[in-house]
């Protein structure tokens, strides 16, 4: 595990990070866990730590993306104060998501400190990225205390990958998940399924990952974000691709879940999982247990809603655990029931003008 050294770069993040010191000091009350107004106990963190990213997928944001002044982005020190609050009120996985994680500065100085949360109110610290700097970084995020990774990949076909990512870093990117793999991490793949793109891919995508002892997640996209194509004509829905894949191979329904929106089968002719993320075909809300955190820390109790708290006015003002404390109660207020997208209109506006890229994937 990493060590904070004296006169490390955020002395104060050491310390909070040291076991036994009391966080009370800058932590509210303790004791209450998250419950939202419809009864679902909030234990998943989904915090962004920026929302720069090296790639440019053309179904998440635009080549002339504007990227927010550093300014406004949260601290390492910050983000870390931010997550330890959450996990005082009972949050047992933080996923570390962007943007791409791993193109913020010092970003495994934010893993070392939060792994020591771990066993610690803590049970899973995890990311998502898109693999291409994590062969620089798997030992140092292993060493931390992750165990598993979502790594982002919708082709395997490297022409399709630098057109659809506008970056020409397959290589780099299989490296990445190949040195995941020597760390000893999990990895599973997200894949957004795209109508037209790799539409016919996705079987071949899916054996691949399956022989490499890496489960596999389809995604149907979603209107978040204005991007310069048409996202109307791209979208897959999955129960399309399920049912190709249904004449392809045996798929057994599985129970397994992860606390996500995923649903899960088996493939029994390559012996691997495969999850399907359905927002628009059918709806995963009733079981929610997350919350998002922009890397300037607004809160987002919804991934489709506009409902927002300001947690960074909360940790920067006098009194930063009781206005966190009222901050995180009255997300509990807000959070909505369900998201209402719907991708089935040409030239519709997206449903909310946030991109993925900032509210954290
Ligand atoms: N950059 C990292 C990555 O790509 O894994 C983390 C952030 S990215 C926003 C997280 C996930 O969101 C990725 O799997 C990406 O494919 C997905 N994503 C981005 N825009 C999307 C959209 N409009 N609809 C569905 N999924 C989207
Ligand atoms: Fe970057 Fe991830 Fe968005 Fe692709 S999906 S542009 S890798 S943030």
């Amino acid at each position: 595990m990493l060590q904070a050294s004296p006169g490390n770069i955020w002395p104060r993040m050491t310390e909070l990070a040291t076991p036994g010191r009391n966080r009370d000091v800058l932590m509210p009350d303790r004791t209450k866990p998250l419950v939202d107004t419809f009864q679902r106990p909030i234990t998943y963190l989904r915090l962004s730590v920026t929302d720069r990213c090296d790639l440019r997928c053309s179904y998440c944001m635009p080549e002339q993306m504007e990227f927010l002044p550093r300014r406004e982005v949260l601290t390492l020190e910050e983000l870390h104060e931010l997550a330890c609050g959450f996990i005082d009120r009972g949050v047992t996985k933080l996923r570390i998501t962007g943007g791409e994680p791993l193109v913020r500065r010092d970003i495994v100085d934010l893993f070392a400190a939060l792994g020591r949360r771990i066993g610690e109110g803590l049970q899973e610290l995890t990311l998502t990225t898109n693999a291409t700097q994590l062969a620089k970084h798997a030992d140092a995020l292993a060493k931390a205390g992750v165990r598993r990774v979502n790594v982002s990949l919708d082709t395997l076909d490297r022409a399709k990958f630098a057109e659809l990512t506008r970056r020409d870093v397959l290589p780099q990117v299989l490296d990445g998940i190949a040195a995941a793999k020597n760390a000893g991490l999990q990895v599973k793949l997200n894949a957004v399924a795209l109508k037209g793109i790799n539409e016919r891919e996705l079987p071949e995508l899916i054996a691949w990952a399956h022989g490499q002892q890496h489960d596999v997640t389809l995604i149907e996209v979603m209107p978040l974000g204005e991007v310069e194509e048409d996202r109307v004509d791209h979208y897959l829905p999955l129960t399309q691709v399920r049912e190709v894949l249904d004449q392809r191979w045996t798929l057994t329904d599985n129970v397994h879940s992860t606390g996500g929106p995923a649903r899960y089968v088996d493939i029994a002719e390559t012996g691997g999982r495969l999850g399907f993320i359905t927002p628009l075909t059918n709806n995963f809300c009733a079981g929610c247990n997350r919350l998002r955190v922009t890397a300037t820390g607004q809160l987002y109790p919804c991934l489709g809603g506009g409902e927002r708290v300001d947690l960074r006015a909360a940790l920067r003002s006098e009194d930063p655990a009781g206005n966190l404390e009222s901050a995180l109660n009255e997300a509990m207020v807000i959070k909505p029931e369900k998201h209402h997208f719907r991708i089935d209109q040409r030239g519709a506006d997206p449903a909310l003008s946030r991109h993925m890229s900032m509210t954290g994937g």
